[in-house]
């Protein structure tokens, strides 16, 4: 094998360090072997790098709050989901019996009593069982596979719920929800109990890096915006009170829960997971913390590094000639976004204004999003309004629709070579 991913993923795990301990509150959960230990990345086309226990499975607990969030934006949109859940920070244990002063909302969905709320949304007319079947179908769909419960696990933690019923009751008292309280945390532990590896997290993860899609199965499972408000929210709220340790240490819109798992989502790049039993005092898996760690560092994973300036946007841009005349040849390069489209803007104000004839050249622009492509053809829009005749270069179409929004459209050429202006190699 040419590429070093496993044996850093197995080089990771060894180094790190456990001094942590098992939850207890779950009686079940105390009966995890402490020492298990598995990570795993998953790649935006559906490559799956793991190490260590792979094949252990572990009840999703907490992991799955921003999932069921994502479904219940899905299905009933932002307003009603803001409606009642708020998406601020709380500062506060996972289990805390509060609600916004201001608002009387639950300050956000990653935590229990948001959690609840959280699970209440999701089809609010449906019996208990069917409103936790869709739950269960919707995690499958984040997963690529079906997902069974833990039935031990859910026994074990209704057994001892008596904190999340009164969170379910206080959500109830102020109309967050209008079911019966005991119906919604019967639901929400069995969410809780679903069973999933490492692999099954990756792929969850990084369908919400993916904006949305599975990338196995290819299957659309949220809409992009409401994979990136469920980023938002892990990456302000996602890492029980150490948010903000988490945020500027490690940087990965992320989500841990109390069977030792721990999710992070680098919108565009990767899913990764990182599963073992020993907490920290706030509850996320010591050696999952340490491992995130690495991966941020050693990866450049951090959310908040600098991308890549833009500025080498012009590849080219100069004077040609050819049988057909002398243009102005300005070549792009990389991904086209507000920054670079802005530099491409300048150029086009550098244009000589007797080069009667231009040719942009995308050929090898790698990406163009939604902001520059408005901003590239309004500035071609304006060149040919001035008297310039303009040619656009794109064989990757990377701009599908060519209309500059009057009704005009810039002259195609399938490449420089065709108008004759290529350079040489070397040149
Ligand atoms: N089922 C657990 C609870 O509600 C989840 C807690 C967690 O993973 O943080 O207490």
């Amino acid at each position: 094998m040419h590429t070093p991913i496993p044996d850093y993923l197995h080089e990771v795990l060894e180094n790190t360090r456990d001094d942590g301990e098992v939850a207890t509150y779950i009686p079940e959960l105390a009966r995890a072997n402490p020492d298990l230990l598995a990570s795993a990345l998953c790649m935006s086309d559906g490559k799956i790098y793991a190490a260590g226990d792979i094949h252990e499975r572990f009840t999703i607990q907490s992991i799955s709050k921003p999932f069921v969030y994502a479904l219940a934006l899905q299905e009933r949109g932002f307003e009603t989901v803001l409606d009642k859940i708020g998406v601020e920070p709380s500062g506060e244990s996972f289990n805390s019996a509060s609600l916004d002063p201001r608002t009387q909302r639950p300050e956000n969905p990653m935590v229990n009593i948001g959690a609840i709320a959280t699970h209440a949304l999701v089809r609010p007319e449906a019996s208990r069982d069917e409103r936790f079947e869709a739950v269960r179908a919707g995690l499958s769909a984040f997963a690529g596979r079906e997902l069974d419960v833990d039935e031990a696990v859910y026994a074990s933690e209704m057994g001892t719920a008596f904190r999340n019923m009164s969170l379910a009751y206080l959500v109830r008292s102020v109309d967050g929800f209008t079911q019966d309280p005991a119906d919604i945390v019967e639901g929400y532990t069995r969410q809780c109990s679903i069973l999933v590896d490492v692999r099954d997290l990756a792929v969850m993860a990084m369908t919400l890096a993916n904006a949305g899609i599975n990338p196995i199965t290819q299957e659309r499972v949220v809409d992009e915006h409401v994979a990136q408000q469920v980023l938002s929210v892990m990456t302000t709220c996602g890492m029980y009170d150490a948010a903000g340790d988490w945020m500027t240490q490690v940087g990965i819109p992320a989500k841990s829960g109390v069977a030792g798992g721990i999710i992070g989502a680098l919108p565009g790049q990767v899913g990764a997971a990182v599963f073992s039993p020993r907490l920290d005092p706030v509850g996320n898996s010591v050696r999952g913390v340490q491992a995130f760690e690495r991966f941020s560092g050693d990866m450049g994973m951090h959310l908040l590094k600098s991308p890549p300036l833009s500025r080498d946007v012009i590849r080219h841009a100069n004077r040609r000639v050819s049988g057909q005349g002398e243009f102005h040849v300005i070549e792009l390069q990389g991904p086209l976004r507000f920054s670079s489209a802005e530099r491409v803007m300048r150029e086009l104000e550098q244009i000589p204004n007797d080069r009667k004839t231009i040719a942009l050249d995308l050929a090898r622009v790698s990406s163009v999003d939604d902001v520059s492509r408005r901003m590239l053809m309004e500035g071609l829009r304006r060149l040919i309004l001035e008297g310039h005749a303009v040619y656009l270069v794109d064989p990757r179409s990377s701009i599908p629709n060519r209309d500059l929004g009057d009704g005009t459209f810039p002259a195609d050429a399938a490449s420089l070579e065709t108008l004759g202006l290529a350079l040489t190699e070397g040149s």
